[in-house]
């Protein structure tokens, strides 16, 4: 095992378990339900799941929680799969799914009646509700309770075979209405549902309950430890109970940890819908999306959130993680590995007046890595600079480009603004400069330096882009706490900048391929949009991080 890997309980656990040879080898799995795309909160699940199993030498199983048909897709499916597979990870075997085991799991329930373990109820959904009790009242037994096993099993055959309608009756264990923990009063094993489903078609009117389906599919993958998050903790001796009386073939144990929240984050998949289903997004990859697909269409390195989710630690007690954190280790991964590009957001013609020729400039693409390369940069007398970075005048705080001052053009000359041109409303549309050197990266002989270094692109060669500038989706740090999460949305999570300019290189970008526009942050060739004749650029992260200075 890596030494940077922090140990964490989970890991103690499973070493000790090797060890004393409790298991022999270690075999976890990833169990998402496919209604709805992944989620950062799913990103850590995955790596605690794949992870260990990789640390350790042993399987990951990825295993579709299919028993709830309506609110599943196909989509849904293939999204998870792509997630999984972009952040790095490969499970072993096949796919799997909930419902391949429908035939198992139905087996197993007529054994709990025929064991006197379990009973088909009549009663209503509010009558059962009423019958469970509270948190400070015990619960009371069905009516149904006491039916004959002959009785069960021929009730129990018929709901499989389609003969009630929905929500008619109910298959339930029998376990003990009086119990503190509420999941072991007598706990519904089956529900009637005639609902067609994405794997199996029409074949079954039934559906078992995640309570009773997931344990023995882990019995069935011999998973030898099934990690879910706290708030399955109190299903765990409902989990032993199924485990401890069927026949099945292995013994899995449940552990659980906390669930990881970022800041400013909804982590729900129903909330997730309905930023979707209200068009407060562009879908589920959304780049502003909290989804893994919509951090991935950002420009996020699947590296990047694997490193976050190591980094933040795996424990046993709820919090919320700084979603800062995740932008830094974000932005540091891609300070490494982002090539430098120059982009003009807003472009503003300069028009250098004393160079006689075009001059061929060589500028690395990486400041401290020379294994980066470098790249050849025509500057002729006619560029574009940022608006930005221009002003006739402007105090000494202001180190760009002033009438009368002197900048450095990035990998060029030093240049001195001279005079502008406006339009009839009295906007700055041209800029005259001299320049004042006529050696790349040298100082001018006079010994007047710049104040600072500007980026610019070539008029002749640069290339108009479409760049989409984003912020955090949400203004509030706890949107998932907001009564009207869509009233807390942040309206300005979105800037599109259809004409700004960009080096002529960029027409090579790749889609996904990430870059640092100097000065401005790192940003993504959009995976779908981006075409070299027409470059679309997604904003990924800024430089450096001020929400905090600028939302204060
Ligand atoms: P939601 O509450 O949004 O519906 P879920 O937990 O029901 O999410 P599943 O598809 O059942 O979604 O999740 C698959 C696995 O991912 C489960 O084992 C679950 O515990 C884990 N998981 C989900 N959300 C988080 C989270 N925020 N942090 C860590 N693990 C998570
Ligand atoms: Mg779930």
């Amino acid at each position: 095992m890596s030494a940077e890997l922090r140990s964490n309980f989970l890991r103690t656990q499973i070493q000790a378990d090797l060890e004393a040879a409790r298991v022999d080898a270690l075999v976890t799995r990833f169990p998402p339900e496919p209604n709805g795309f992944l989620h950062i909160g799913h990103a850590k699940s995955i790596t605690v799941n794949f992870g260990l199993a990789e640390q350790f030498g042993g399987q990951c199983h990825l295993r579709f929680d299919d028993t709830n048909p309506e609110k599943e897709s196909q989509e849904f499916i293939d999204s998870i799969q792509e997630d999984v597979r972009w952040l790095g990870y490969q499970w072993a075997g096949e796919v799997r799914f909930a419902s391949s085991y429908f035939e198992q799991l139905y087996q197993w329930a007529l054994y709990l009646v025929d064991e006197g373990l379990a009973y088909v109820c009549d009663l209503s959904a509010e009558e059962a509700r009423e019958y469970r009790g509270t948190l400070t009242q015990p619960g009371r037994n069905s009516p149904f309770r006491d039916r004959s096993v002959i009785e069960n099993r021929d009730l129990f055959e018929r709901m499989r075979r389609g003969e009630f309608a929905d929500g008619e009756r109910a298959l339930r264990a029998k376990i003990d209405m009086t119990s503190s923990n509420m999941n072991l009063r007598d706990p519904i094993l089956y529900r009637i549902r005639h609902a067609a489903h994405h794997q199996t078609g029409s074949e079954w009117p039934i559906y078992p309950t995640y309570d009773f389906a997931h344990g023995q599919e882990d019995a069935i993958e011999g998973i030898t430890h099934s990690i879910c998050t706290l708030e399955f903790e109190d299903h765990r001796p409902l989990y032993d109970w199924f485990i401890g009386n069927l026949p099945v073939p292995h013994q899995p144990r449940q552990i659980e940890f906390a669930r990881l929240n970022t800041s400013y984050t909804i982590t729900s998949k129903r909330k997730l819908k309905e930023l979707v289903d209200e068009n407060v997004v562009a879908g589920w990859d959304d780049p502003r999306m909290p989804t893994i697909a919509g951090l991935r269409r950002r420009g996020y390195p699947a590296a990047a959130i694997r490193h976050f989710c190591e980094e933040v630690g795996t424990s046993r007690s709820d919090g919320t993680v700084d979603v800062a954190m995740l932008e830094s280790a974000v932005r540091d991964h891609l300070n490494q590995h982002a090539p430098r590009a120059m982009c003009v957001m807003q472009p503003l013609r300069l028009t250098l007046t004393n160079l006689a020729e075009p001059m061929l400039l060589t500028v690395p693409n990486h400041p401290a890595d020379p294994e980066f390369g470098s790249r050849e940069l025509v500057m002729g007398s006619e560029l574009y600079i940022d608006q930005a970075d221009f002003r006739e005048e402007a105090n000494k705080q202001f180190k760009r480009l002033v009438l009368g001052k002197r900048v450095r053009l990035r990998g060029g000359l030093v240049i001195e603004a001279e005079s502008c041109e406006k339009d009839a409303d009295d906007n700055v549309v041209r800029v005259l400069a001299r320049c004042v050197t006529s050696v790349p990266g040298t100082d001018p002989d006079d010994g007047v330096k710049p104040k600072g270094v500007i980026q610019w692109v070539s008029a002749e060669h640069g290339l108009s882009a479409t760049i989409r500038r984003y912020d955090r989706l949400f203004a509030v740090p706890e949107p998932g706490r907001e009564d009207d999460m869509l009233a807390a949305v942040n309206p300005h999570s979105l800037e599109v900048i259809e004409a700004a300019m960009v080096e002529p290189g960029l027409s090579e970008a790749e889609p996904e391929q990430v870059f640092q526009f100097e000065r401005e942050g790192y940003f993504v060739a959009d995976r779908y949009d981006h075409a070299s004749e027409r470059p679309v650029f997604n904003m990924t992260i800024g430089l450096r991080d001020n929400w905090s200075a600028t939302h204060a």
